[in-house]
């Protein structure tokens, strides 16, 4: 006797759950992304590398600084913070380390001496959240993850992230940044405020690059995510299923496999670019 059924029209897909480092991960590089989220166990990792010791001294640095009140936030405890939370992993010897301590000290004092200290911090390496989508009915993703500062201007929420980096971000940089936009979106939803503005601070120059998001240049960031996640998603599905690794998750050679973590566990990535040294990347001091 034939089944009775019932059509309740399409399965819905469950919602992906992405962080924004996690998208632009599998963009830049699929190989680099399985071998980071997927290969158990993880394969070998080159480092540490002296310029990410850099930039996590100065983000706790100013994790903590933003946790005071106003008043207590001056160059010289700036300067104690990036002390207190310094590390030497990746430099080349004491004398580089000890150049680079006093680089990153200057950076956050002067940052403080500039005015940036002034800020009305709602959120420091807040955790934010948001379920999202290009169809509004439907929404397809969770983006989360920690943005280093949301500040409160007006009625508005800032998401402010810092750079440490050689290159000085421009306002082109911040207005392309889909994880800029993407917590702009998730600091809004969480926070419940409007969030558009979105802010490069690079502490090396005191430069802040800017961008003003609208409904629709949100709405394109969160599209792109979309499109990602769900490639991303495919992939592992049918990685899952036993499909080829390396064909499902290509590795994208480029001039970055010079000190790519995962270059001693990648032929084509060692054949891309000569390696760099641990300390290479650093910003050079003046
Ligand atoms: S070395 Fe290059 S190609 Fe290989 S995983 Fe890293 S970024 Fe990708």
């Amino acid at each position: 006797m034939e089944q009775l059924g019932f059509d309740f029209g399409v399965e819905p897909q469950p919602l992906i759950k992405v962080t924004p480092a996690r998208l632009s991960l599998y963009d830049d590089c699929p190989r680099r992304y399985r071998m980071t989220y997927l290969d158990r166990p993880t394969p070998t990792r080159a480092g540490p590398w002296a310029h990410n010791t850099v930039g996590a001294v100065v983000h706790n640095a100013m994790r903590e600084l933003f946790g005071l009140p106003v008043a207590e936030r001056t160059p010289e405890r700036a300067s104690v913070l990036v002390s207190r939370h310094w590390r030497s992993a990746g430099f080349a010897d004491a004398v580089q380390v000890a150049r680079y301590a006093e680089t990153a000290r200057r950076w956050v004092a002067d940052y403080v001496e500039a005015g940036g200290a002034d800020a009305d911090v709602v959120g420091l390496e807040q955790w934010v959240s948001a379920t999202v989508g290009s169809d509004p009915a439907a929404p397809s993703l969770i983006v989360e993850g920690r943005a280093d500062r949301i500040d409160r201007r007006g009625t508005e929420l800032v998401v402010v992230d810092y750079k440490t980096g050689r290159r000085t971000p421009e306002d082109a940089d911040a207005r392309r940044s889909r994880a800029l936009a993407l917590y702009a979106v998730a600091a809004g939803r969480t926070l419940r405020a409007p969030c558009s503005r979105v802010e490069l601070h690079h502490l090396p120059t005191g430069t802040v690059a800017v961008a003003e998001h609208t409904a629709d240049t949100l709405g394109e960031h969160v599209r792109e995510a979309e499109e990602t996640a769900t490639a991303s998603r495919a992939a592992a599905d049918r990685l899952t299923r036993g499909g080829d690794p390396d064909r499902l998750f290509p590795a994208r050679p480029a001039p970055r496999c010079a000190w790519c973590e995962f270059r001693p566990s990648c032929p084509e990535g060692r054949q891309a670019a000569p390696a760099a040294r641990p300390w290479d990347l650093l910003t050079p001091t003046t």
